[in-house]
């Protein structure tokens, strides 16, 4: 069964990339008058405590959000990710952190009918997930199941609405998450080609980490799609650490829109100055 919680990592560097990066994306399409459908396979609990067992054990979100708030940002994603958070919380506080079906709900429109469908398996977080959904009282805007998202994903694209941004963000606990991340894609892109894709990973000294960027890379090429592609790594930390855990993450999005890139070229740098902590710190931004 699943031991990953993301309950451990929320806030975390990783958490600010990705957060940081679908803000822009939903942001992009929720300029439009026409309504948005997002799928997000891979949920988690949706909201979480920073002062928690949980959090304040791993202490993840210290090199994450918690050095983001405390410092001057200018890039406008950052400036738009650090005021999303903030409006999860008291003035001057990060107890809560928003997960990404939290991130996109905020920026959903009713008016315009958006709708938000999760996807959530661990029994647990499933359980967490439907009651924070609950208090949201969004009625048929979010819709959530415990439910495999790699599967579920099939019957929902095309969308009705003929947009979408789907978000696929598993725990790659499993080896086998990684193959199932580009089978996902492959088929989704033949069931809806205009669809916007957004893939988190972790970088990672296992084969099959190294090769999802290139996997992606080819199959959006091989179907004749854009892609984006970010690495945020904020290097090892000066102190020696038993288990140091996570050092570095990347985004790939295949369709991305044409804003996201130029926000990134200005935020990943600053992103980089606030988290960078020491020996092999640094960000890469690529594109089709
Ligand atoms: N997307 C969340 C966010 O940004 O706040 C974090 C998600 S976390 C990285 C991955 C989640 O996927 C875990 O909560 C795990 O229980 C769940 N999970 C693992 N396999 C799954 C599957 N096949 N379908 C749906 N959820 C799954």
């Amino acid at each position: 069964m699943f031991s990953y919680r993301h309950g451990f990592h929320a806030g975390n560097h990783a958490d600010v990339l990705k957060h940081t990066v679908l803000i822009a994306v939903v942001k992009h399409l929720t300029a439009k008058d026409s309504p948005l459908s997002v799928i997000d396979t891979h949920a988690g609990a949706g909201l979480y405590r920073l002062d928690d067992d949980f959090a304040g054990t791993s202490g993840e979100a210290l090199d994450g959000i918690h050095k983001l708030r405390q410092a001057v940002v200018s890039a406008p994603l950052l400036q738009d990710y650090i005021e999303l958070v903030a409006s999860f919380n008291r003035p001057g506080e990060t107890r809560i952190y928003p997960g990404s079906p939290f991130v996109v709900q905020a920026l959903l429109r009713k008016a315009a009918r958006d709708k938000l469908h999760l996807f959530e398996m661990h029994p647990t977080d499933s359980k967490a997930l439907a009651a924070h959904v609950e208090q949201l009282q969004a009625g048929k805007q979010v819709t959530q199941q415990r439910a495999d998202g790699f599967e579920s994903l099939k019957a929902l694209l095309p969308p009705p609405s003929r947009r979408a941004l789907v978000l696929v963000d598993p725990s790659y606990e499993i080896k086998s998450d990684y193959s199932k991340v580009v089978a996902a894609l492959q088929d989704s892109l033949k069931r809806f080609a205009t669809g916007v894709y957004m893939v988190w990973y972790p970088v990672i000294p296992r084969p099959e980490a190294h090769d999802l960027p290139r996997r992606l890379k080819t199959l959006s090429n091989n179907a004749g799609k854009p892609w984006l592609h970010a690495t945020l790594s904020i290097g090892h930390a000066e102190e020696k650490k038993e288990r140091p855990g996570l050092t570095a993450s990347g985004v790939f999005i295949v369709n991305p829109p044409h804003t996201v890139k130029e926000g990134l070229q200005v935020a990943l740098p600053e992103m980089l100055a606030v988290l960078g902590r020491g020996k092999g710190k640094g960000t890469t931004l690529e594109s089709s």
